[in-house]
């Protein structure tokens, strides 16, 4: 009976995750689809904790489950409360590694009690030996190379190679499935030396494979390990015969792998070259160019063209969720629509520092979804354009990138914001953006640079409007 509970409990989790991960595609269902989830994840842990029974003896130890169970849920609660949007996929990744983290430890866990089974008779099985290893090393690399990543997104480890680490990498990949394969082949499960030099091979690895990888292709390597993670947990699931712990980690697997293959495109980069290149690294391409005169355009001018426009177009960046200005924005955006110009956003798939980041900003503000229009239809629409208001966005309107082979971004599509009739672009500073670039959009005839900090200048834009 309680096993039928359990089971239904882990049915509740599979389709939970399902349903969750369906609604996180869209803003609007997002925030319930997480809940969802969590809470799909929560009746799974306690049906665990509770319900889970192997020859007639239940899971005990509750007071060591029970306190790292509040420890984890205060720490991760604060982390989430407290970490500002733009620090957001730091956070991913360090919640990443510890997934990866936690699948290592369970093939650790398991060696060792497989190990001690063999002693007291038992014989062991080359299946499980291999889900075993499978796991230790993806979930190691997953974990170190998190760690990589969330060092390097909050500037704390700069990009770091040397040559022919390439090489090293493969070889090093290379010993730790000879060694892997000769343990499993050979049952040797008392070899646990051998064991553990896999684990810090793997660790080595992990360091390795992300070390020399550019800053501004993070999000795509954590996307990649992310998939890594939920493949090793899979294995888990495999271990334990626990359908709900097979189900969460092939979606993980799943979703990061279709994410890191979006990004790439967005990018238009092959995989290969985001984790061989170093886009984001030390700057590159147009740099040093000399880029000639910018003009620069008042607030009350800028005003009285928008005023007067038929179609304005916004385009949001990093800046604008620095300056926390997605209210002021939204406000001028209903402002200018009474006065009956139209006003649309265009979204460019890596604007920001995370996938969605421009969506989930502006959702926060109330902004009508159906006014974000996505890279190719904004990229239709910029030659009916009077104005683009362009607030913190720096690389992803960066022409280099259509017209610089030598630059580090050449290649990835960006918004064609020059085939509009005027471009305001507004930031702090003539300072690049993640790139390290230089942008000839700025000095473009087209084109006047309003500095300011996002926020107080929307402001000032929204109170010169209402008296015009
Ligand atoms: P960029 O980082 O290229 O540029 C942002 C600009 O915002 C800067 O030039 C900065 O100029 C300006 N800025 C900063 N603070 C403010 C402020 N308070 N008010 C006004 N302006 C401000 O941003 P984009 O969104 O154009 O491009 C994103 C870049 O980040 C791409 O290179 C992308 O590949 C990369 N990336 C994307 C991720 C993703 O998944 N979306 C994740 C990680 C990186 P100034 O200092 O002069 O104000």
């Amino acid at each position: 009976m309680e096993l039928n509970i359990l089971i239904i409990c882990y049915l509740i989790g599979s389709v939970t995750f399902i349903i969750g991960l369906k609604m996180l595609s869209h803003p609007e269902s997002a925030r319930k689809g997480n809940l969802i989830a969590a809470a799909g994840m929560a009746v799974s842990i306690l049906g665990t904790i509770f319900l889970y029974e192997e020859e007639g003896l239940r899971l005990g130890n509750y007071v060591w489950i029970f306190s790292a169970l509040i420890i984890g849920t205060i720490l991760g609660t604060m982390a989430a409360k407290r970490v500002m949007m733009t620090a957001m996929p730091e956070m991913v990744s360090l919640f990443n590694g510890m997934g990866g983290a936690c699948a290592a430890l369970i093939s650790i866990v398991e060696f060792d009690h497989l190990s001690h089974l063999v002693q007291a008779g038992a014989t062991a099985d080359r299946g499980i030996l291999l889900i075993i290893f499978a796991g230790l090393i993806i979930g190691t690399i997953s974990f170190a190379g998190s760690m990589v990543a969330w060092g390097k997104l909050n500037g704390k480890i700069k990009d770091f190679s040397f040559n022919g680490q390439h090489i090293v990498n493969l070889v090093i990949f290379g010993v730790i499935i000879a060694l892997s394969a000769y343990l499993i082949i050979s049952l040797d499960t008392a070899a646990s030396t051998l064991f553990y030099v896999i684990f810090a091979l793997s660790i080595v690895y992990g360091l390795f494979f992300v070390f020399p990888i550019g800053g501004a292709d993070m999000p795509v390597v954590i996307s990649l390990l992310n998939s890594f993670t939920g493949v090793a947990a899979a294995f888990g699931g495999f271990l334990y015969d626990n359908p709900v712990m097979l189900t969460g980690g092939i979606l993980v697997g799943s979703a990061g792998t279709i994410l890191t293959i979006l990004m790439c495109k967005a990018m238009n980069r092959p995989l290969s070259n985001v984790l061989i290149g170093s886009f984001g690294g030390a700057s590159a391409g147009s740099a040093g160019k000399e880029q000639g005169a910018y003009k620069e355009i008042s607030i009350s001018d800028s005003a009285v063209v928008m005023s007067y426009a038929k179609r304005v177009m916004i385009v949001p960046g990093y800046g604008l969720a620095v300056a926390q200005a997605q209210h002021v924005c939204h406000e001028l955006e209903k402002l200018l629509s009474d006065k009956g110009v139209e006003v649309n956003y265009a979204i460019h798939p890596v604007a920001g520092r995370m996938p969605g980041h421009m969506n989930v900003l502006l959702a926060e503000a109330d902004v009508d979804y159906a006014r974000l229009l996505e890279m190719e239809q904004a990229n239709e629409e910029f030659p009916m354009t009077d104005v683009v208001l362009i607030l913190g966005a720096n690389d992803v309107v960066n022409p280099a990138a259509k017209t610089d082979p030598g630059s580090p971004i050449y290649g990835m599509p960006v918004l064609d914001v020059e085939l509009s009739k005027l471009v305001i672009i507004n930031k702090r500073s003539m300072n690049p953006g993640y790139a390290g670039i230089e942008n000839e959009l700025f000095f473009q005839p087209k084109s006047s640079m309003l500095f300011g900090d996002a926020k107080s200048v929307l402001q000032q834009l929204v109170t010169e409007i209402k008296t015009l």
